[in-house]
Parts: C-alpha cells; sequence; structure tokens
C-alpha cells in the first residue's frame, strides 16, 4: 500500500503516518518526489485497512499496490530518479557513458584504457577485479590488486569507479575501493547479497539475469530499496534465447517497458547483449534512441589479447566513434551527452 500526501502536507503530517505505520508492526518507506511526498508500507502480510489512515491530517489518498514490487514503482514516485554516482548523474537529462575494460588485467591496460575513454566523453569507468567466470580455469580477476588498480585509475581520470561484487564476503572490501557496486546477472536474484548491498548505501548497478523477466529484475531491485537504498540503476544486458547469431538476445523493449512502469534509470549494455564488437555501435545508437539512461561499453586497447570477453571489446578508436554519434542522437531524444 502506498499513502500519498499532499502537495501542503508539513513533515509533522508525514511523520504521524510514519509512526501510525511503525505503530502496527510495519515498516514505512517515505519517497520525497517534486511534488509530493509517497509512504511505502511493507512488511504487511495480507492487506492493509486504508481507513487508518485516509483521515489523518496531510494524507491525500490511499493506494493498494497491485503489482508485487512498491517501491521501484512508479506508483511510489513519478517522476524518474537521478542517481548520483560520486557526482555523475544517472537517470537525467544528461546520458551516462561507462566504459572500461571487462577485467582488470594489469595497471598499464587498466590506466591506458582509462585514459582513452576519458578522452573519448566517458563519464563513468568500469572493470572488473573479482570475476563471475563461468569456467573456474578461466581468468577470475586480480582481486584487491585490480581494486587498488582501480583507485588508481580514478585518481588519474578523475572517473568514478564502477565494478562487479560478487559475494557477501568481500562486499566491504569492494565498496571500499568502488563508486558503483555492480551486480552481475549471475548474482541478480542473491537475495542475500542484494540484502546486504541494501544496507550499504552505495550506489548499485544491477543488471538483468540471463533468464530472468522484468518483474523478476525489479522485485530483486525491490530487494535494495526494501533495505534503504534508493541509489539504484537497472541494466539490461541480453537475454539467453534459440538466436545464437549473438551472444545474447539484447532486450530493447524492457527500456520503454521499465521507464513506464519504475522510477530507477535503466542502461544498456550493447557489449554483453551482443557479444561481438560489430553490432555494439548499432545497438548502442539503438539503445539512446529508444530512452535509455546510459550505456555500458566494454574497451580494451589489446582486444586480441584480453583475458575476458575480447571479441566483445571495442578499441579506443572505436568507442570515440560510438560517442561522437551518441552525441548526435542525445538531443534527438531530449538528452545530451
Ligand atoms: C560484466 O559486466 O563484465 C559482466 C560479467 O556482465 P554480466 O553480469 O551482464 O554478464
Ligand atoms: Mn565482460
Amino acid at each position: 500500500m502506498l499513502i500519498v500526501m499532499e502537495a501542503a502536507a508539513t513533515a509533522d503530517d508525514v511523520r504521524r503516518v510514519v509512526e501510525t505505520v511503525q505503530g502496527m508492526g510495519l515498516n514505512a518507506h517515505p519517497i520525497p518526489g517534486a511534488q509530493r511526498t509517497a509512504i511505502g508500507i511493507t512488511g504487511n502480510r495480507g492487506s492493509v485497512e486504508a481507513g487508518a489512515f485516509e483521515n489523518l491530517p496531510g494524507v491525500a489518498e490511499v493506494i493498494p499496490v497491485s503489482a508485487p514490487y512498491k517501491l521501484v514503482s512508479r506508483e511510489a514516485k513519478r517522476e524518474n530518479s537521478v542517481v548520483s554516482v560520486a557526482g555523475v548523474p544517472v537517470g537525467g537529462p544528461a546520458l551516462a557513458i561507462v566504459a572500461g575494460p571487462c577485467a582488470v588485467e594489469s595497471e598499464r591496460q587498466a590506466l591506458e584504457v582509462g585514459h582513452a575513454v576519458r578522452a573519448a566523453g566517458a563519464n563513468l569507468y568500469r572493470g572488473g577485479a573479482f570475476k563471475p567466470r563461468t569456467s573456474p580455469y578461466s581468468f577470475q580477476g586480480l582481486g584487491l590488486e585490480g581494486l587498488k588498480i582501480l583507485a588508481k585509475v580514478r585518481a588519474e581520470t578523475g572517473l568514478p569507479i564502477v565494478t562487479e561484487v560478487l559475494d557477501t564476503e568481500t562486499a566491504e572490501l569492494v565498496a571500499e575501493y568502488a563508486d558503483c557496486l555492480q551486480v552481475g546477472a549471475r548474482n541478480m536474484q542473491n537475495f542475500s547479497l542484494l540484502r546486504k548491498l541494501g544496507r550499504m548505501r552505495k550506489p548499485v548497478l544491477l543488471k538483468r539475469g540471463m533468464s530472468a523477466t522484468i518483474e523478476e529484475l525489479l522485485l530483486s531491485a525491490e530487494y535494495l530499496l526494501a533495505e534503504g537504498n534508493y541509489e539504484v540503476m537497472l541494466c539490461e544486458r541480453g537475454v539467453r534465447t534459440f538466436s545464437d547469431h549473438t551472444r545474447n538476445t539484447l532486450d530493447l523493449s524492457a527500456i520503454p517497458y521499465v521507464q513506464r512502469i519504475s522510477h530507477l534509470p535503466i542502461l544498456v549494455d550493447p557489449s554483453h547483449g551482443t557479444g561481438k564488437r560489430q553490432k555494439v555501435l548499432p545497438l548502442s545508437r539503438a539503445a539512446i534512441a529508444c530512452g535509455a539512461d546510459g550505456l555500458l561499453i566494454e574497451v580494451h586497447n589489446h582486444p586480441e589479447a584480453a583475458l575476458s570477453d575480447g571479441p566483445q571489446a571495442l578499441l579506443p578508436e572505436m568507442f570515440a566513434e560510438l560517442v561522437g554519434q551518441v552525441r548526435q542522437l542525445a538531443p534527438v531524444v531530449g538528452r545530451t551527452a
């Protein structure tokens, strides 16, 4: 259930509603919006009696929420959420361009790619220090050494860092170095990890599971918000289908669909979405054209020697071309880049 406050409701009115909710043994989540505050109620097993709230001062309406997710829904917050990743806004008019290698392989590689993507116009840097690999014999990432290299990339380029957190054991360590914690496709439904990141108050980039529906993606995001972390961005990275001409099938229809029902920003990752370098530019254009809040792009200075995801990595000059095209397209859809 959602309690929508009147535009003129005072802080005291909001507090009274929160206390009434808590007095019933439930949790209240005030969500301030541009026009009015909504208060989400969680913790209830059955339906909550609307009468307890309808007559409190400042309450405009009480809305039963039929969707299984609550706090991530547009009913809870009408306007788009803008997440700040160390000062870089994601979800506002400016597009977010997250770029870097799949994995941090060495200081030299990470820095070279960092300087190149920074010069081309990226505003966030990505690179995995802990890598989720299908085979236990594949490169697993440099771990702590990789995190230290990422901190160096940030210091030299000024770009905030997005990096993956694989498990609850390393979450605090990764959070010490990262500006944004990425939850990968394979971990989208790792609920203990989501709960932990929900309590940690660092921005989270939540990638869609490779066979997850949008409802499942939003429910995973709900875990983060329900624990109190509202700094959440979603990412469409392709799903597994019968189609085998690309690594995954990038589901761009997810963008307008998510934007209709949720206030959270959503990025598109055409690198994992296609798995093929030549497909990354056209699908980046398509993603921006259909309203994505930004892109996640893998870039490598020597893709032929990359320790992971080489075939989908753009060379720095291809990435520069991509940013140039995105900058031309952005105004067409009312954005800047
Ligand atoms: C990645 O971003 O490098 C990654 C492993 O992505 P995904 O979880 O979408 O496969
Ligand atoms: Mn990758």
